[in-house]
């Protein structure tokens, strides 16, 4: 089976198994695990702030970002299509009071008129207050849409006036990185807090950090025990995610270039395929998913009128191409 479902179905190679094996380890609740405790250093360092919080999905790393930013009955502003808007299951809501209002966009890329068009900072009694704005980098349901870096910097701007907080949600800035040559400092620099997957294309098998400044942080670790998520001898885990930072980042390049090959034999348009994921139009997605699985190649259903194939670690070039070719085949 080719599995083109979703970049989170990589597993451990040989090496990182052998890198997990080897991880020295303590109990990171009482902050004696060094190996957790390097991966929050490198990826602070990496993405330029001052510290970092090993967590154990990227929800919780997003969640604990948006409740050090949104006070209750206070609102966040995302992307209609942003993960923490459809797919973390109202955790917001849920958690931590936020309500939420969404702009629209083509692909997910981001516009900042967009954003500041539906923007209510300080509301007064009777409205709610925007008090924080969410950016998805790269865009999953988007169809991995790299942000443009000057409406990012423009909603920064703007944020910056209003004194609202601004949330990255970079799940998949690791190829947002690599396809756009943009340093991962950059593309992380004006936001207060920052979440990225260990676990998606980058290949590791569990986790995310989250960072921000040295204070937020503490608090973030604070809320990460409240939340069920302070994990003990973690080194196991962080020690694949630092095996994955070191030997599987720029490999990123590949799935992109897959991602195009598979995007071409479905008459997708190139210029909506930035990075590793295709989004297909299909006349019948659940018939279209049954008749590639009866071929050896899982896709997922997304919406009533798309799949999605995501390129990752476990498909090499050979796959892509006997995947490109059966797809081709198949009725849309
Ligand atoms: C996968 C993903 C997350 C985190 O998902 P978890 O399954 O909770 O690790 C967050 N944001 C985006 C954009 C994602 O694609």
């Amino acid at each position: 089976m080719i599995d083109l479902r979703s970049d989170t179905v990589t597993r451990p190679t040989p090496a990182m198994r052998q890198a997990m094996a080897a991880a020295e380890v303590g109990d990171d609740v009482f902050g004696e695990d060094p190996e957790t405790t390097l991966l929050e250093q490198e990826v602070a360092a990496l993405l330029g702030h001052e510290a970092g919080l090993f967590t154990p999905s990227g929800s919780m790393a997003n969640q604990l970002a948006l409740r050090l930013l949104v006070g209750p009955g206070e609102e966040l502003l995302a992307d209609v299509q942003a993960h923490v808007v459809r797919a973390e299951l109202g955790a917001a809501a849920v958690f931590s009071g936020i309500t939420t209002r969404t702009w629209h966009s083509e692909h997910g890329r981001l516009v900042a008129d967009a954003v500041t068009a539906i923007a209510e900072p300080n509301a007064g009694a009777y409205s709610v207050s925007t008090t924080a704005i969410a950016v998805e980098n790269t865009h999953n349901f988007g169809g991995g849409t790299v942000q443009p870096v000057d409406e990012v910097r423009a909603v920064q701007a703007y944020a910056q006036e209003q004194d609202l907080g601004m949330h990255l949600d970079g799940a998949r800035l690791w190829n947002a990185h690599v396809a756009s040559g943009v340093p991962l400092a950059e593309l992380a620099s004006g936001f207060d807090t920052v979440s990225v997957c260990m676990s998606k294309g980058l290949g590791a098998p569990v986790g995310s950090v989250l960072v921000s400044t040295r204070e937020r942080v503490a608090a973030a670790r604070t809320w990460r025990k409240r939340y069920g998520g302070g994990m003990r001898q973690t080194g196991i885990l962080a020690a694949g995610a630092r095996y994955a930072l070191h030997e599987q980042l720029d490999r990123l390049a590949e799935d992109h270039a897959n991602a195009r090959l598979l995007a071409a034999a479905l008459d997708v348009d190139p210029a909506t395929v930035d990075t590793n994921i295709v989004f297909a139009e299909v006349a019948d997605p659940g018939a279209f998913v049954a008749a590639a699985a009866e071929q050896g190649v899982r896709l997922m259903q997304l919406g009533r009128t798309r799949v999605r194939l995501v390129t990752h670690l476990d498909v090499t070039r050979d796959d892509a191409e006997r995947a490109s070719e059966m797809l081709a085949t198949l009725p849309r």
